[in-house]
């Protein structure tokens, strides 16, 4: 196993399904992955040699045997050697790097023909200049004129064999491979920090469980891919090694553990048998609580271990698809965008269990896979939470104009369009105190149809609607700030009008009156003539609009009573304003 992270958990352990890996990941990273590779595996097992305590620096090598798995090297030093005659590589131009895992010192012998070893070696905590993004540690074989025989790599306390990658290229073809390995890895950590920054703002404001689990899991995946690629080594250059390789572990168990909360409790749990919910949540929770001694074993039987947390990994993936799978069919409209989101990371850690990645994406392989496809995920999330927020936001729009129209429907009169009571008296409230605060004159005009009974009584109900129409139009014409009209019921109308008192305001009275009785009224009524009684009432210090209507009411009631079709002011009852009101034509008309 890769002692390092995701080496446990994200391993390749079968070659059988090599098919569906070339279906998922060659269609999907074609074009950069694929391309002439001038790279040779070193396929296990080469010929080895053990020494039970880990030996001196420089010490010539044991006896190696060519057959068998090496064992018992967890406490000693592991020892594999290539020979170069046997490997389809360029002994002059020569380049080894090995996947990062948990040993705690790896010696590199070049062995030339003429007999000379140069050696390079890193150590757990310091990778010197050999360390690459992408879990990569380089050595490159210096050129002499001696072409180069054999390489041989001793590993002190390596925990697993198993989990060694190590290739071989050309100086070039390494340097490119860290180059595009860098790039990917960078891009790949910016959609999921992108990713983990914006679940963790949509779980501050959706107070919800799961995005909390999506931003735990965003943010797991975000720092395991930090340290699995080594760019923490940038800020702590003495994480070098195993303890980044545990770390890994540890961080890739619990992705896995918070990726499977969110997708289940995304969904609602009505949609949801109980009994899958918990037993899903349960193995989840169980790769993470195993995670904790894979994360700290440095021996024993770590291979086996690795591979019980890759069938619980699979037992996880089945648990979620068949969860969502389960709400989907119920209707579940997050189980539809979690499908969406997870169908990818689920495929991918599915297809890494079992299929060789290795030779993938410049060697950052089944790691770099799941980097992407958890991107991948948070983004997709992250597109369908804007979705949803702006179908919200639609929705909530729609509802406002609604209710902004509900409000003002029910503050209109439907025959003439004009304010009703209800929305007169809520129009004119600020008026009102704005000529109270300020002293300044405002009046209400309280205008009644004269005799409109007989209109209706002589040419029906139709045409007397047809009467309060045109009337209704005649009065629009002088609404504005300063002048609010309104029907207030039946056949009587209102004006209040700001800033006129005295003769300005009388003469408006009586042009309202005569543009009233002006009007035309088509054929219907035989060119009769409508006219209006209007009472005028100013306001008084600190009056409402009751008391104004109740003084306009009275004035009314005394045009009525005095023989309609003129104006009187309230507490002018009496006296004779016949300056302004024209000849009564009250009894005339209709
Ligand atoms: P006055 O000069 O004293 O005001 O006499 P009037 O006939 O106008 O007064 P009255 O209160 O006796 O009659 C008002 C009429 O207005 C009665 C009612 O049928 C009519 N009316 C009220 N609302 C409407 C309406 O929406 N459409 C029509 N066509 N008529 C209405
Ligand atoms: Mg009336
Ligand atoms: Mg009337």
């Amino acid at each position: 196993m890769r002692v390092a992270v995701m080496d446990t958990v994200f391993r390749p352990r079968f070659n059988a399904l090599k098919v569906l890996a070339i279906l998922a990941t060659v269609l999907l990273w074609c074009g950069w992955a694929g391309g002439a590779r001038a790279e040779v595996f070193l396929e296990q097992p080469l010929c080895h040699a053990v020494t039970a305590t880990p030996a001196q620096p420089d010490t010539a090598p044991p006896f190696f045997s060519c057959e068998g798995q090496p064992v018992g090297y967890q406490h000693g030093s592991l020892w594999l050697r290539a020979d170069l005659d046997q490997l389809a590589v360029n002994p002059d131009d020569l380049a080894l790097l090995v996947h990062n895992s948990r040993f705690d010192r790896l010696e590199v012998a070049f062995t030339y023909e003429d007999g000379r070893i140069i050696r390079q070696a890193v150590g757990s905590g310091d990778f010197g200049t050999h360390w690459r993004t992408g879990a990569q540690v380089a050595f490159e074989a210096p050129v002499r004129d001696a072409p180069l025989k054999a390489v041989t790599m001793r590993f002190d306390r390596l925990a697993s064999a198993h989990l060694l990658r190590m290739r071989l290229m050309s100086r070039g073809e390494a340097s490119l491979q860290s180059t595009a390995l860098s790039i990917s890895v960078a891009a790949a950590l910016t959609l999921l920090l992108m990713g983990a920054v914006f679940n963790t703002f949509l779980a501050a404001t959706l107070r919800r469980q799961f995005p909390v689990w999506q931003a735990a899991w965003a943010t797991s995946v975000l720092v395991w891919g930090m340290i699995w690629s080594q760019l923490n080594l940038f800020i702590v250059p003495g994480m070098a090694g195993a303890v980044s390789a545990q770390a890994s572990t540890a961080l890739s168990c619990l992705a896995i553990t918070c990726a499977a909360f969110s997708a289940v409790t995304a969904i609602d749990p009505a949609n949801l048998p109980r009994i899958l919910r918990r037993i899903t949540l349960a193995v989840a929770a169980g790769v993470g609580v195993l995670g904790i001694p894979l994360t700290l074993m440095r021996s024993g039987p770590i291979n086996a271990m690795a591979n019980t947390l890759g069938l619980m990994v699979l037992a996880v993936l089945a648990g979620v698809a068949l969860c969502l799978g389960w709400a989907w069919r119920r209707g579940s409209p997050e189980a539809r965008s979690f499908a969406g989101a997870w169908s990818l990371p689920m495929v991918t850690l599915g297809v890494v269990q079992f299929a060789d990645t290795d030779a993938m994406l410049w060697g950052g392989g089944a790691q770099l896979l799941v980097l992407f496809a958890a991107a991948w995920q948070t983004l997709w999330l992250a597109a369908a939470a804007s979705q949803t927020h702006a179908r919200l936001r639609i929705e909530h729009d729609r509802a406002r104009t609604a209710e902004a129209r509900a409000h003002e429907l029910a503050r209109r009169d439907p025959l003439t369009g004009l304010h009703n009571r209800r929305g007169f008296t809520e129009a004119v409230a600020p008026m009102l105190k704005l000529a109270h605060a300020a002293t300044s004159p405002i009046a209400l005009l309280l205008l009644d149809v004269d005799l409109f009974k007989r209109i209706n009584d002589n040419y029906g109900h139709d045409t007397g609607d047809g009467v309060l129409q045109t009337i209704a139009q005649r009065l629009s014409r002088w609404e504005g700030d300063m002048c609010q009209v309104a029907r207030l019921g039946g056949e009587e109308f209102a004006l209040m009008i700001a800033g006129m008192e005295g003769f300005a305001l009388a003469r408006f009275a009586e042009s309202v009156r005569l543009g009233i009785a002006a009007c035309d009224h088509g054929p219907a009524i035989e060119g009769s003539k409508v006219t209006v009684s209007i009472g005028v009432a100013k306001a008084p210090f600190q009056s409402d609009f009751r008391q104004l209507y109740r003084l306009a009411d009275e004035a009314l009631y005394t045009a009525k009573r005095q023989g309609r079709d003129r104006v009187v002011f309230h507490g002018q009852e009496d006296r004779e304003t016949a300056s302004l009101q024209t000849t009564q034509q009250a009894s005339q008309t209709v």
